[in-house]
């Protein structure tokens, strides 16, 4: 720290991201990108003429790409919102729907950015305790009411919850902003975007950097009354309004375009999904039943740490967390077939070692 930072940061702990380590090649399964490639039509649009307008700003209203999802999702274009992935988009909610007197409310265990934001822009929060399956209650956000914010499905678990009881939460704080990040609902839950025409108080938030195969890219796009959508303009025109770059929405706007070759592969990853689930289970793991393209597991035997470590000296990555309540699991994102075959591989070895340890 230099003696020169405000002294309103001195303590803030920011966001750790995954490691991207670059000392040896790894299995990555540790940041739930997607094993595909973007759609070829991406790589086509990423072209010579593109490049050569980088010397001129990008459109600040993101008016193509905006116009291409509304399409895409049966919305008005004054009903989306585009950003520097859903991160920007996140910090720009918590910048604006909460504060003052309202506080933030979201799940104990969830994103890790949701406690980031709200330090970073001293914003009070209640960090509401899961119940014992690791799944959010929606009922204690009916009662617990501010700006509330919930993955669905949840990150790290995968537990999601049904539309009908988002829609509990939302008409249960019509004070008060409800944002829902859908990074991964493309993967198996539904989505509740369609309650914005009913609600102005929801604000739904996705991203292409998982199902849609585009994390390096940074973009994020988030529904929501015109009105919310304004806010977050306001927010986005006080902070950079070019966030997000040429190249980015000309990829966007061809990822739009071809829709289908992302549905394929998220269906490829539910069924890799389900064939991961069995087959650790039948290896003693308990799994949690997930519906976004990662699994929450843990072994009785095996504490997540060495877990953790064991798969990565052996070249396969995956997430721990140390918070207590879930310091026993480790999140495996699915990846391609061939990564998965490798993981279960390994992870037979190590509970092997694990007997080895106790006899
Ligand atoms: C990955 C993730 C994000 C961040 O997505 P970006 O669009 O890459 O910023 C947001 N929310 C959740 C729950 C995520 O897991």
């Amino acid at each position: 720290m230099s003696r020169f930072l405000n002294k309103k940061y001195e303590k803030l702990k920011s966001y750790t991201p995954g490691e991207q380590p670059r000392d040896m090649k790894y299995i990555k399964l540790n940041t739930n990108e997607s094993p595909f490639p973007p759609s070829p039509l991406v790589a086509k649009a990423i072209n010579s003429k593109e490049i050569s307008m980088l010397q001129l700003y990008p459109d600040p209203q993101c008016g193509e790409l905006c116009e291409k999802i509304a399409e895409l999702y049966s919305v008005k274009q004054e009903n989306v919102f585009v950003a520097n992935g859903s991160d920007d988009i996140l910090n720009f909610a918590f910048m604006a729907f909460c504060g003052d007197r309202k506080k933030a409310v979201f799940p104990e265990i969830s994103y890790g950015f949701y406690k980031v934001f709200s330090d970073l822009h001293n914003i009070e929060y209640t960090a509401v305790p899961m119940m014992e399956d690791l799944s959010a209650n929606y009922k204690d956000y009916c009662k617990d009411k501010g700006f509330v914010v919930i993955a669905n499905p949840n990150a790290p678990t995968g537990i999601a919850l049904s539309v009908s009881e988002i829609e509990e939460i939302v008409k249960n704080n019509l004070q008060n902003v409800v944002l829902i990040d859908e990074a991964y609902v493309d993967f198996g839950a539904e989505s509740c975007y369609p309650l914005i025409n009913k609600y102005d108080n929801l604000l739904v938030v996705s991203t292409f950097s998982k199902s849609r195969s585009m994390a390096g890219a940074r973009l994020g796009f988030a529904f929501g009354q015109k009105e919310l959508i304004d806010d977050l303009n306001k927010l986005k025109y006080s902070t950079n309004p070019y966030n997000v770059n040429r190249l980015t929405l000309a990829a966007g706007v061809a990822a739009i375009s071809d829709n289908d070759y992302y549905m394929d592969n998220c269906k490829k990853i539910i069924k890799l999904r389900e064939y991961v689930t069995e087959e650790l289970s039948e290896q003693g793991f308990d799994v949690i039943p997930s519906k976004a393209n990662f699994l929450f597991v843990k072994n009785k035997k095996l504490e997540g740490e060495f877990l953790y470590s064991e798969l990565k000296k052996r070249g396969v990555l995956v997430r721990h967390f140390s918070d207590e309540i879930i310091k026993d699991y480790i999140r495996i994102s699915i990846g391609s077939k061939d990564d998965m075959d490798v993981l279960l591989e390994i992870t037979k070895i190590i509970i092997k070692m694990g007997d080895i340890y106790e006899n």
